[in-house]
């Protein structure tokens, strides 16, 4: 038994809050029943519609992919280019699952892929902002002052960016090039490429390698795993 708000949440409806609120209003029906109480539990067995639809009830799934290059992190793409969930799609996977917040098309690295709404909405709220690891490659020698700054904040779209971690794991004195890793806990568009600029840097490359107590180890690029229950759990 579940409460309502919680089931409609996790079907991707709304916040629990919003939910809830939608049940009061007069939106939902349970087993064609009106409810407007909050308090209602029900079962995989009850059938809840909301404004006329009948929720899916899916199974929760939770997918870790480690995303190559050139594929988009949306479910579908106006262009018609391949997204992340067509790799998924490969392997039989067809549950309709979406991305947790995004990865730019020539970004590599850690996604998280669910068709649990609740979860996506958390974990990509600013109030929640998991902290993400980035490696960056860029253009130029990145210097003890840029990672001050980087550290402090930098103006990103008029608006300062939060602390963040910053350090050089490599140099490439003959090319030019300087390894960056960042650690942020927002993700606003673009901000690992727009904070690296903000320091005078291109990004040549850009890769995920963490996501919050998450890693890639033993997914190679292209690849992905489940989560394993623990996992999600202490996501959650
Ligand atoms: N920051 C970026 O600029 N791009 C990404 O893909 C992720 C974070």
């Amino acid at each position: 038994m579940e409460r309502l708000q919680k089931v409609m949440a996790e079907a991707g409806v709304a916040s629990r809050r919003k939910s809830e609120k939608m049940i009061q209003e007069g939106h939902v029906k349970v087993n064609g029943q009106l409810v407007t109480e909050l308090g209602v539990k029900v079962t995989a067995k009850d059938l809840v519609v909301v404004d006329g639809v009948p929720l899916s009830r899916q199974r929760l799934e939770y997918y870790l992919l480690n995303k190559p290059r050139g594929v988009v992190s949306t479910a579908h793409d106006d262009k018609d280019r391949r997204t992340v969930v067509d790799i998924l799609a490969d392997d039989e996977i067809t549950t309709r699952i979406y991305p947790v917040g995004r990865l730019d098309y020539d970004t590599t690295g850690l996604l998280l892929l669910t068709n649990d709404g609740e979860l996506a909405n958390k974990l990509t709220h600013p109030k929640y902002e998991v902290e993400k690891t980035y490696v960056a490659k860029v253009k130029g020698q990145v210097t003890n002052d840029d990672l001050k700054q980087l550290r402090l904040g930098v103006m990103v779209d008029g608006r300062k960016t939060k602390s963040a971690k910053a350090k050089i794991t490599a140099t490439d004195a003959k090319k030019g090039t300087t390894i960056v890793q960042l650690t942020i806990h927002e993700g606003r568009n673009h901000q690992v490429k727009k904070m690296l600029k903000a320091v005078g840097h291109e990004v040549l490359k850009l890769h995920r390698e963490s996501y919050g107590f998450l890693t890639l180890a033993g997914v190679p690029a292209g690849q992905w795993r489940r989560l394993k229950t623990s996992e999600v759990m202490q996501l959650k």
